[in-house]
Parts: structure tokens; C-alpha cells; sequence
């Protein structure tokens, strides 16, 4: 399962080369903060995680034990049939105090336009039931792949269909710079190039008056594995992590 994070899916608009890249350091520029100085550019990101909670022990466990050591907390989007085979695995996320979010039963692993609107509700909706189990209440979502953001916006929040719901009200939970995980970045090094050019081409948000960049991994052993490094070399080069929010 993957989210092509460079499909289009994001919604926010793409940004102009003055708002990310080498021009951002003049102002934000921190020659103390950094073995590399006068490269380093200050930025707020959040960690995001998509496509879990498996496999459990071999990349949640360690993502979990990462983050913990780094004292901050993460958005893990999750997939409502393997909530199912791992319910544990939500109480260990939530006791950690990281979001969860609704990603869907199954992905939509035949495309999100192949889906009616009733199918897609349904997809979200049995996985905001099988996570309820739990005693977790999601409030946040975000379509696999980012696809159809718009429709499936449309479709949780004020659904046409007989008797069904606003699911929530929370708007599609985007991300601005892609790890490239699911497809072929499996090295740190792999991954922060893609990220790097996340941060060239995406406009950040605006959280509580800050500018803040949204990062997006998977729930995966090789990202688990090169986690330590990609976050080490993002602060390493001026960046510091914030706790999730949406
Ligand atoms: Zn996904």
C-alpha cells in the first residue's frame, strides 16, 4: 500500500519559490543553531504516519520508541483492517499520547474515483467504528494517496446519503513533503532528498501564526529503521519537530 505523494493530492496551493528554498534563509537563518552554518534554514515540521498500524514489532514498535525519545508527538493515520488484527497497537499509539486518524478500511486499493459516494462513507466509517473499540475517537482523516481530497472532503463532512452523518468536520489533513517511503526511498539518505524537494515545491501552513511543514512516513521496518537518521540530519540542518495538530 502506498501513498503517491506526489500525485496531486495535496490541496494546498503550490507555493512560489519565495516562500521555501535558499531565499527563506534570509530571515530565518540561524548560524548558532547548526554544525552547518549559514545553510541552515529554521522550520516547524510535524510528523505524520500513514498505512499502519502493521507490521507492529518490526516498524511501529521502533517508530513509537523513536518518537518517545524525542519527546514529540506524531499523526498516525491508520487502516481500519489492520486496526482489526492489531487493536493493541491503537492503545500503545494513543497511550503515547500521537493522533490517530482515519485513513480508511483498505486504502481504496482500486482507485478512490472507482468508489461510490456510499463506498467511500463506508470505508471511513467502519474504521472510525473498529478504532471506537478501542475507546479512541478520531477526529482527523486523510484519503489514501491524497486522492480526490476534495470529493472525499465533501463526502465526510456533509454526506448526501440516507441517514448517514457528517463523520467529522475537520477538513483533509494534508502533507507538504513527501519521505517517498512508499515508493522507492528505503535509506535515509533516499528520503531526504525527497523531502528536501517536498520543501522546494509546497507551501507551508499556517498553525497558530506559525509556519509549520507537515512531513509524511509510513508504517514501515525501512523507515523505521532510517528514522533516527532523517531526523537527526533534518535538525542537523535547522529544523525542529512539533507536536502534531490539525
Ligand atoms: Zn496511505
Amino acid at each position: 500500500m502506498s501513498d503517491g505523494g506526489t500525485d496531486g493530492g495535496t490541496s494546498r496551493g503550490r507555493s512560489t519559490p519565495a516562500d521555501a528554498g535558499p531565499s527563506d534563509a534570509g530571515q530565518s537563518r540561524d548560524a548558532g543553531s547548526s554544525s552547518d552554518a549559514g545553510t541552515a534554514v529554521k522550520r516547524n515540521m510535524q510528523l505524520t504516519f500513514d498505512d499502519g498500524p502493521e507490521p507492529v514489532k518490526s516498524a511501529l514498535d521502533p517508530i513509537l520508541a523513536e518518537l518517545e525519545k524525542r519527546k514529540v508527538k506524531a499523526g498516525f493515520f491508520v487502516l481500519g483492517e489492520e486496526v482489526k488484527m492489531s487493536r493493541g497497537a491503537i492503545v500503545a499509539i494513543q497511550k503515547a499520547s500521537h493522533v490517530i486518524g482515519n485513513h480508511s478500511w483498505d486504502h481504496m486499493m482500486k482507485g478512490t474515483r472507482n468508489y461510490t459516494e456510499a463506498q467511500i462513507y463506508q470505508e471511513f466509517e467502519d474504521t472510525h467504528l473498529e478504532v471506537q473499540k478501542t475507546g479512541v475517537i478520531m477526529e482527523v482523516w486523510r484519503t489514501p494517496r491524497g486522492e480526490e481530497a476534495q470529493r472525499v472532503e465533501q463526502i465526510l463532512l456533509s454526506p448526501s446519503i440516507p441517514k448517514k452523518k457528517a463523520l467529522y468536520t475537520k477538513t483533509h489533513c494534508d502533507w507538504h513533503a513527501d519521505s517517498g517511503d512508499a515508493q522507492s526511498a528505503a535509506s535515509a539518505e533516499a528520503m531526504l532528498r525527497s523531502i528536501e524537494r517536498g520543501f522546494a515545491s509546497a507551501a507551508p501552513l499556517r498553525v497558530s501564526g506559525k509556519r509549520v511543514w507537515r512531513l509524511l512516513f509510513h508504517v514501515k521496518p525501512s523507515t523505521a529503521k532510517a528514522l533516527p537518521e532523517v531526523l537527526d540530519t533534518l535538525m542537523e540542518r535547522g529544523g525542529t519537530f512539533d507536536d502534531f495538530s490539525q
